[in-house]
């Protein structure tokens, strides 16, 4: 299987910036610097299909291609590492492994959006990939292939690193911008969108490290190429998956967009632990809805997972076996959520804490049958607020109540967890 990101990887340690440029990487730099215009290098994204590797999944070029071309003065491309979603960690395991590809792709992206400087906004605690790009970055430098005058081509370009103050919120793409401006990190209303204001007011790229890394790629392979690379015709490229859980095998994968879950599971994941069944799970980062084993032939593509009723998201598949209580772990998620409302709007300020309160009762044996009402329509009311934090803080109620009712009212007629 054809790797794309992680095709560089060495065992047990970083890949150097030698074996990197001799293994074919920044070739894609020089082809567009030498060959390509802004406009061909944005053109191969959109013909790519490449879409937003962070969660949300918005097509890539098209992005780009909303901020003016002719406003003068600056525009900013920010890359969001900010990585902070429960059971997401392939951004991390991408560049401890390999920061080039994303100094590689920020330059390609700058270079078709016309942008002269670029942020990377890190997660705090994430030291060692943020130590990986300095270095990465001071190399690029040394080499020509970032700042002044990129391989005399006229075009230059900075790559600043920003570490994040730490809050879930800052990765919401105007909340970032917020803290990258230094004021408090609340989102911003929409619109304006940030390709037209953004950082500074100045028209803004906000693109995920994942999506970034596959640009190099596309530029030096066509965009056919990638578009292949995924199993069914909808999906395209290749996608990072971070299991955890009740799997054997939790390490990030890159795997063929369009794979089934049960596939990814039985597979690369090597099945279940020893002894356990598997019972469901998050098949796209915390804030996505439960798939069960009824969910095994849905291929792991955009369009078809959110057929099915759940997300992709950020490709973090969080595995239960049987013996978990599902209202335990929806309550796990939902305090993680309710802990990093900003506070900004009454729904989720004050809707989070109560759905959390609800479900500690339950869990605990002391949840009444109408709370199964209050949930349902606190999972209508919470997807009217401010940014998405609190819809999808309702993805696992949703899922909860939709998949496994009958569990929630067990706790509520035995008065305790069954799973105790
Ligand atoms: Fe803040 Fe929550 Fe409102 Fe988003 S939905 S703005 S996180 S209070």
């Amino acid at each position: 299987m054809e790797q794309v990101l992680f095709r560089h990887n060495k065992p047990g340690r970083p890949v150097t910036f030698a074996e990197y440029c001799a293994e074919g990487g920044f070739a894609a730099l020089h082809k567009a610097l030498k060959e390509l215009s802004p406009d061909d290098v944005q053109r191969a994204v959109i013909d790519s299909g490449l879409r937003g590797r962070g969660g949300a999944g918005f097509p890539t070029g098209k992005k780009w291609s909303f901020v003016p071309r002719d406003l003068p003065g600056p525009r900013y491309l920010i890359c969001n590492c900010d990585e902070m979603e429960p059971g997401t960690y392939k951004d991390r395991a991408l560049l401890e492994a390999n920061p080039y590809s994303l100094v590689e792709g920020m330059v390609l992206a700058g270079y078709a959006i016309g942008v002269s400087h670029a942020f990377i906004f890190i997660r705090r605690g994430y030291e060692l990939p943020a130590a990986n790009l300095r270095h990465a970055i001071a190399e690029a430098k040394e080499a020509g292939l970032l700042g002044r005058n990129i391989l005399g081509s006229g075009f230059s370009m900075e790559i600043d690193i920003h570490l994040s103050a730490g809050r879930y919120i800052c990765g919401e793409e105007t909340a970032l911008m917020n803290a990258l401006e230094g004021v408090r990190a609340n989102p911003r209303a929409k619109p304006p969108f940030p390709a037209v204001k953004g950082l500074w007011g100045r028209p803004t790229v906000v693109n995920n490290v994942e999506t970034l890394a596959n640009v190099p790629y596309i530029v030096a392979n066509g965009a056919t190429r990638f578009k292949g690379l995924a199993t069914t015709p909808e999906g395209s490229g290749m996608k990072l998956f971070c299991p955890s859980g009740h799997v054997r095998n939790t390490v990030c994968m890159e795997l063929p967009l369009g794979m089934t879950l049960g596939e990814i599971i039985d597979g690369p994941c090597g099945g279940m632990l020893p002894g356990k069944k598997f019972k469901a799970c998050i098949p796209g980062g915390a804030s996505t809805p439960y798939f069960t084993a009824d969910h095994f032939n849905v291929p792991m593509d955009f369009d078809a997972v959110a057929k099915a009723g759940s997300r992709l998201g950020t490709g973090g598949i969080v595995v239960f076996d049987e013996q978990t209580c599902m209202v335990g772990a929806t309550l796990n998620l939902t305090q993680f959520f309710a802990r990093e409302s900003c506070g900004w709007c009454t729904p989720c300020r004050e809707g989070l804490p109560y759905v959390r309160e609800i479900l500690t009762r339950i869990e605990a044996g002391g949840g009444e049958p109408e709370d199964i009402e209050i949930l349902r329509e606190h999972v209508h009311y919470l997807n009217y607020t401010f940014c998405a934090l609190a819809p999808g803080a309702m993805g696992p109620v949703e899922g909860l109540l939709q998949l496994f009712e009958d569990e929630i009212r067990e706790h509520i007629t035995k008065r305790r967890c069954p799973f105790r």
